[in-house]
């Protein structure tokens, strides 16, 4: 099985390990339309990958939270590769992401993938016992091999879409999904281009799936296939985000967030070769549409971990209140009362929407479809309010402070010293990065993991209230409301 290039290692254990993975893999990777020699190296990209190295990390520092043993093969593996066997995992899983959120304070990037698997995996039994297919068996020995060497993996499914209202075969460019262009029985070739891939260029594998229900004359475009990020054909242009090249100014202030971020890119295939031994879904159109609600079933619950994210700005949010001396006024413990009553309902949701989870037939667990779209219908909203109530306790300093360069200039450095003081016992520097912190993840670069992915990531608002509006059971409801007010007496259910 090819594995990427020739420098990955055999396992990989360590966040160091991890990120030197990365190198060498001569992507074509276009940021500020100029090629990336090495994203290892570069300052705007760095942060991304310290973030996925934390989930390395994590696993040793705090197994287990962040290993489990696997159904394949018994070993302990990363639970970002594991198949959910319990609704315990599930539950797990949700802890492990919010503690990756509270220790980055950002996107971590490994969700998709670990959605993508458990999704897959009953859908290709599902698909395998209509048609006789054998892709279960496929992802089995693909998702072996990952766990085995301790890649990540990404999941690929929104497509670039081009006009909204009209199916992929309908589209004036037939290439605006992703679709096969040739097969042959060595494999498939694909082209297309899937948008706002979240740490595609640092993973080793992505998995392209489709991103909406198929009907028979888009069946070249049912295709779920595997690739390394490095095969030949393949393009990544670097999604810009707020406030980006201040990681290239220097300095560890005006950045908020130095050590971690996310990264979203767009992944363009032209003529990617993927070997029958990737494939896992090919012309099944009738099986888009399950793909695509069981994966946003888990997605949509594993949003959890922005309230690990939200625990980051109610703390600099407390603190910044604490700095101006101003942490004992009612109306501030209220409003810190608030952030974390929204952050908690966040989570009560998802981590509910795990714990009801059942079996698939495939012997793999799926949570709650109906608390996973509340979880997410709700982290679409309540990240965005909590943001407003961290910049109402910050004051406008968090939108107008002066930079580094400033603070640390041999006449001015004093100067704001002296007038930006908060408390007098506070350094001025240290208010400023709290300061700062809460621009990053309201205003700058962390604010497209914590406010707009929150809001389109696994579906835009409207996807979710479809899901709810086809669960809430309005008949059954309807008979509940008529028997008690004595409209269907005599009907004694
Ligand atoms: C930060 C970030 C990270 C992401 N990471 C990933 C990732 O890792 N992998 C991945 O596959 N995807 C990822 N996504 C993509 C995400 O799933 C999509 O953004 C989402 O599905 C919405 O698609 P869109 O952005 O094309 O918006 P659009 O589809 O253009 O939606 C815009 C608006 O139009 C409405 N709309 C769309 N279609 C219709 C229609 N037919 N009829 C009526 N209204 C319509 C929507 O409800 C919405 O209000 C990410 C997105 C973001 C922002």
């Amino acid at each position: 099985m090819p594995l990427g290039n020739g420098d990955t290692p055999a396992r990989i254990e360590s966040g160091i390990d991890y990120i030197e993975s990365l190198r060498n893999r001569n992507l074509r990777v276009f940021l500020f339309g100029e090629l990336v020699e090495e994203p290892v190296d570069h300052p705007m990209i760095r942060p991304s990958i310290n973030a996925v190295a934390e989930t390395y990390d994590l696993a040793i520092r705090e197994p287990e939270i962040a290993t489990v043993e696997s159904s394949l093969t018994g070993k302990r593996v990363n639970r970002f590769l594991h198949l959910v066997q319990s609704p315990e995992d599930l539950v797990a899983q949700n802890m492990m992401q919010r503690k990756l959120g509270q220790n980055t304070g950002t996107c971590f990037q490994r969700c998709v993938g670990m959605d993508a698997f458990n999704s897959l995996y009953s859908v290709t039994y599902e698909i395998d016992e209509k048609h006789g297919t054998a892709y279960r068996e496929r992802l089995e020995a693909f998702l072996t091999t990952m766990q085995e060497r301790n890649y990540v993996v990404g999941g690929a499914m929104t497509d670039v879409k081009g006009d909204r209202s009209k199916a992929p075969h309908e589209q004036d460019d037939p290439d605006l999904y992703v679709h096969v262009t040739k097969r042959n029985e060595d494999g498939v070739w694909l082209k297309g281009a899937k948008a706002h891939q979240t740490g595609c260029i640092n993973s080793h594998w992505i998995i392209a799936m489709p991103t909406m229900r198929l009907g028979a004359k888009d069946k070249d475009y049912a295709i779920v296939a595997a690739f390394p990020v490095d095969a030949p054909g393949i393009t990544y242009i670097y999604g810009r985000q707020s406030c980006d090249t201040r990681s290239m100014e220097g300095g560890s202030i005006d950045v908020g967030n130095a050590r971690f971020s996310g990264q979203e890119a767009m992944v363009v295939l032209d003529d990617v070769f993927v070997p029958w031994s990737h494939v896992f879904m090919d012309g099944e159109y009738e099986f888009a549409s399950m793909l695509v609600e069981r994966f946003t079933c888990y997605h949509r619950r594993s949003y959890v971990c922005k309230t690990g994210v939200g625990d980051v700005l109610i703390g600099a949010a407390a603190q910044a209140a604490e700095d101006n001396g101003v942490e004992k006024a009612s109306h501030i413990k209220d409003k810190l009362v608030q952030m974390t009553h929204l952050n908690e309902t966040m989570y009560a949701a998802g981590i509910a929407s795990s714990h009801q989870a059942r079996a698939t037939k495939s012997g793999v667990y799926l949570n709650d479809d109906m608390l996973a779209n509340v979880c997410k219908h709700h982290v679409t909203k309540m990240p965005f309010e909590m943001g407003r109530i961290a910049q109402d306790l910050a004051g406008g300093l968090v939108s107008t402070a002066p930079s580094e360069k400033d603070l640390t200039h041999p006449e001015l450095g004093a100067l704001l010293d002296k007038y930006l003081r908060g408390r007098a016992d506070v350094p001025t520097e240290s208010r400023i990065r709290i300061l700062r912190l809460i621009e990053n993840m309201t205003l700058g670069r962390n604010a497209v993991g914590y406010l707009t992915e929150s809001l389109h990531g696994a579906g835009s608002p409207q996807a979710q209230r479809v899901q709810i509006g086809r669960q809430m059971k309005l008949d059954f409801k309807k008979r509940l409301a008529r028997r008690l007010a004595g409209v269907d007496a005599g009907e004694d259910e």
